[in-house]
């Protein structure tokens, strides 16, 4: 019997990083679609299939492990508190937390935006401050910030993008004033796939007197990412988008902010000392995860953070750019192809429309050839309206992903094409 989870260490340490053997290491992949068609899986944007270590992990937590955390002093609660505390650990030395206890689990971007929205928006906004945001920014960036802001009387202000997809960064110093108390932009857009220089816009916002909160959802997967380099206050993002299990991710925040901040949730884990009228909190990062948390699913993503970490996330960026530019090169040479997002620095999603083709249309008839890539607004209608479109088509690509795919996908347009013949 073993209670360590496999990490992945030893499968790769063999061939190194290479697209083609990663594969294996997916078993959904292996799988036919519709009878014989090769799974061409290009939805990675949406969400990230798992490695074996990491469904290993989820078997071997439940088989050998499953407790409640830092409660029971029983065996099994030590070994679960002891693989959720080494997760808590593996995910800050991944982003360069500097200390674990500014790596706060949660269901993921979503959540950790609404924690921060929350918790220090309700506290520190007031009336009159401005919350700068972006036009490119995915709803989970957006909504919170709505509801505080009417909640608050501020007021959201939003850095235009340009034709290029690139962000309008004059703009953006011009619209830096001491009213903005927030920046929260995202790191990669999951629409364009522009990267925005995060680390120029926190260094402009923070010297203004806001704090600054990157939407990593789309950059942790693809990207080594060093938050205290990047000089952010907070930092969010979602597990199952790099090869974790769903329903688990993180926020980073400074510490000091962390102790600042009001609790999000209430009850359980939180607190310190309860009485009948009045409460204490527990020390940061446990204030803020109330209740019995995603234990599994954090041993998941420790294991994942290792998986990528194992490959290198700088071959991951290599391997994304390189398949990235197959892609556009490959998808522009189609009749009637409108690609969405040319920015210069840009990562692995994809958005285009083909003339005569709507999205959903075509998103349907590519998946009867195996391809599963994604339609719709991408959960950034602001941005729809900014690109003139209702909906887009999006293949994004990721570590397990080869040419083969990419030309998978090319020849179930050009059915698609036939089909509705344009
Ligand atoms: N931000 C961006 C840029 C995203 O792409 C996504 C997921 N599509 C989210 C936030 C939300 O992530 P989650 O649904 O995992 O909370």
């Amino acid at each position: 019997m073993t209670t360590t989870p496999v990490t992945g260490d030893d499968i790769l340490r063999g061939p190194g990083f290479d697209p083609a053997m990663l594969r294996f290491q997916f078993p959904i992949l292996a799988q036919k679609i519709h009878g014989d068609k090769r799974l061409a899986y290009l939805d990675n944007a949406a969400t990230t299939q798992k490695p074996q270590p990491v469904i290993c992990a989820l078997c071997e937590y439940y088989e050998f492990c499953n407790s409640n955390v830092h409660r029971a002093l029983h065996e099994l609660a030590e070994r679960a508190t002891e693989q959720y505390d080494e997760s808590r650990r593996k995910v800050a030395r991944f982003i360069g937390a500097g200390q674990e206890e500014s790596v706060v689990f949660t269901r993921g971007t979503t959540e950790s935006i609404n924690l921060v929205a929350y918790a220090w928006g309700r506290k520190f906004i007031e009336e009159g401050d401005v919350i700068l945001l972006t036009e490119m920014e995915h709803h989970s960036n957006i909504i919170p910030w709505q509801i505080l802001a009417r909640e608050k009387g501020a007021k959201l202000v939003y850095v235009p993008v340009l034709d290029d997809g690139s962000l309008d960064i004059e703009a953006f110093h011009r619209s830096l004033s001491s009213k903005v108390k927030l920046f929260a932009v995202t790191h990669m857009s999951n629409v364009l796939g522009t990267i925005n220089p995060v680390k120029e816009l926190a260094d402009a916002a923070r010297a203004a007197g806001a704090r600054v909160l990157v939407d990593g959802a789309q950059s942790a997967p693809h990207m080594p990412i060093d938050v205290q380099d990047l000089g952010v206050d907070f930092f969010a993002f979602s597990g199952h988008k790099m090869c974790a299990p769903t329903g688990i991710g993180a926020l980073y925040a400074r510490r000091e902010l962390l102790e600042d901040m009001d609790p999000f949730m209430g009850g359980g884990e939180m607190i310190n000392r309860v009485s009948l009228d009045d409460a204490t909190w527990a020390e940061v990062p446990h204030k803020f995860e109330a209740g019995t948390p995603n234990i599994s699913g954090a041993v998941g993503l420790g294991v994942a953070v290792d998986f990528l970490a194992n490959l290198g996330m700088d071959k991951i960026l290599e391997h994304d750019r390189r398949l990235t530019a197959y892609t556009i090169e490959k998808l522009s040479a189609i009749e009637g192809i409108k690609i969405f997002g040319k920015a210069p620095e840009r990562g692995g999603a994809i958005s285009f429309e083909v003339a005569g083709i709507h999205p959903h249309d075509l998103s349907q008839l590519v998946d009867r050839e195996g391809v599963a890539i994604r339609a719709g607004h991408m959960c950034a209608q602001p941005l729809m309206k900014r690109l003139g479109v209702g909906a887009v088509s999006r293949a994004s690509v990721y570590l397990y992903n080869v040419e083969e795919d990419v030309d998978q996908l090319v020849y179930a347009i050009g059915k698609a094409k036939d089909f509705f013949k344009v």
